[in-house]
């Protein structure tokens, strides 16, 4: 920042989320139906592949991040979400099957969230207190059931290369928006088109750098059946390497930068995308 003065901890120049979507095969199948089973396998990689792939390089960096599960992923390796937490990451709410939440009402948004939240719960002794929208396919009344339910943390809207509080009610906390991007999601680089990820690995630092020299926020958002690849592990590796390197960037889970966030920021909140 130009006045010396960072919006992060200690010497802490910029925050970066590792977010991970563990999607399974639902994602394809809200998406395509279930009939598509070339979808159906490839996107299966992320289960008995993907995740260990993904947990053993965070492990190896000592990073933590956070694993946003689909509830029906989570009932089919309920090992994988307990592993997960066991080595540290946060363990977030990502729906029960990956519908999106736009066409729902509030009651199925809420009763969608309850029904994965209670399943995570089960499996690790923690509620979790953060959700992301399957494809980010949110609608108005989205934050008001997080924020509702008592959660800190959405990661929906790509309006800012910052931190900000919603509060659809005003009587209940603010819950912290995390913005993400489709720029900082591997789908752009691995799914829509393929790219070396070594160029994927250079555009993300790329980022990083800006973002530092302007104390912001990074949050990516990785599935393990693009980023548990082997090529495409590298691009994240290769990212947090350079971040590691760098000594003065804050990479944490998404509920730490959150909570943070709202500690610091003394309540300040914007209803729409407006910064
Ligand atoms: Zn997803």
């Amino acid at each position: 920042m130009s006045d010396g003065v960072s919006r992060w901890p200690g010497n802490y120049r910029c925050a970066l989320v590792v977010s991970v979507d563990v999607d399974g095969p639902y994602g394809h199948i809200n998406a395509n139906g279930d009939r598509d089973f070339f979808w159906r396998s490839q996107t299966a990689y992320d289960l008995p592949a993907g995740v260990p792939r993904l947990l053993d390089l965070l492990n190896d960096r000592d990073v933590e991040a956070t694993f946003c599960w689909v509830g029906r992923c989570a009932a089919d390796r309920p090992d994988l979400v307990q592993r997960s937490h066991a080595d540290g990451h946060e363990i977030a709410l990502h729906s029960w099957e990956h519908r999106y939440y736009t066409p729902m009402t509030a009651d199925e948004q809420r009763e969608d969230m309850l029904r994965t939240s209670n399943v995570l719960e089960s499996l690790t002794g923690e509620r979790p207190v953060g959700h992301k929208t399957p494809a980010w396919r949110y609608n108005e009344a989205t934050a008001a059931v997080a924020q509702e339910l008592g959660l800190l943390w959405r990661m929906d809207e790509a309006g800012g290369d910052l931190p900000w509080l919603v509060q659809p009610d005003a009587q209940l906390p603010p819950l912290v928006e995390l913005p993400p991007s489709r720029w900082y999601d591997d789908y752009t680089y691995f799914v829509e088109q393929t790219i070396p990820p070594r160029s994927t690995a250079e555009f993300w630092r790329d980022d990083l750098d800006v973002l530092r020299d302007e104390g912001k926020l990074l949050c990516l958002t990785l599935h393990p059946f693009v980023s548990g690849r082997p090529g495409p592990s590298r691009a994240l590796a290769d990212l947090l390497d350079y971040a590691i390197d760098l000594g003065d960037v804050w990479i944490a889970r998404a509920d730490r930068i959150a909570l943070y966030w709202r500690d610091q920021t003394g309540g300040t909140s914007r209803s729409t995308i407006d910064n």
